[in-house]
């Protein structure tokens, strides 16, 4: 299996390093043709606007979504579940984006004192909390019927959510050594 990775900007080393210690192959996706024969895909953290706009040069928008709606499994972490959702709350007008998943994000919902933090969540199908790294995260909110929800904050606030094949954590667990939820992305 190989998975792909998106690679124009942000956090792809980190999820590159994680999938290679568990024994996956991956690659990096910068051109269309980096599609052929992949048969996941992580879309990492970073600035979702610049990542919208450098999937726009590369020709990969359309190509992108037209794999994702025929069913391969993708990842959005933080800005990559940004660029997933259907609506994003906080973007800039023009931004371009995926839209395949139907839930809303909020960008950089925490606010400009608690831009990052750390903290421990539970979440749906791992046996034991899951210490998180939110960077300057999006919240997701308004998941369409088909979606279900995975983790919550205390607070209720939602961080991770799957529809079928789709799956988006505001966080970054590539950023720690923790793999579960990469191991859980693999059986999706
Ligand atoms: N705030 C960023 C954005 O809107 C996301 C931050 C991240 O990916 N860590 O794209």
């Amino acid at each position: 299996m190989t998975v792909g990775v998106l690679a124009l900007q942000g956090a792809f080393i980190e999820h590159e390093a994680m999938l290679t210690r568990i024994g996956v192959e991956t690659r990096q996706i910068r051109l269309p043709r980096d599609l052929d024969g992949i048969e996941r895909l992580i879309l990492p953290g970073g600035e979702s606007t610049t990542i919208g706009k450098l999937m726009v040069m590369y020709d990969l928008l359309i190509p992108l979504r037209d794999r994702i709606n025929a069913g391969m499994p993708v990842w959005g972490t933080c800005a990559g579940a940004i660029l997933m959702s259907r609506r994003i709350v906080d973007g800039r007008p023009d931004q371009p984006a995926l839209q395949v998943m139907d839930i809303e994000s909020r960008r950089n919902a925490f606010g400009s004192q608690l831009d990052s933090f750390e903290t421990d969540i539970t979440m749906i199908g791992l046996d034991a909390p899951f210490h998180t790294v939110f960077i300057r995260a999006p919240i997701i909110e308004n998941p369409g019927p088909s979606c279900r929800i995975l983790a919550q904050l205390s607070d209720g606030r939602i961080v991770a959510a799957q529809q079928n094949h789709m799956l988006a954590t505001s966080f970054h667990p590539e950023l720690t050594e923790d793999d579960r939820i990469h191991r859980y992305f693999l059986t999706i």
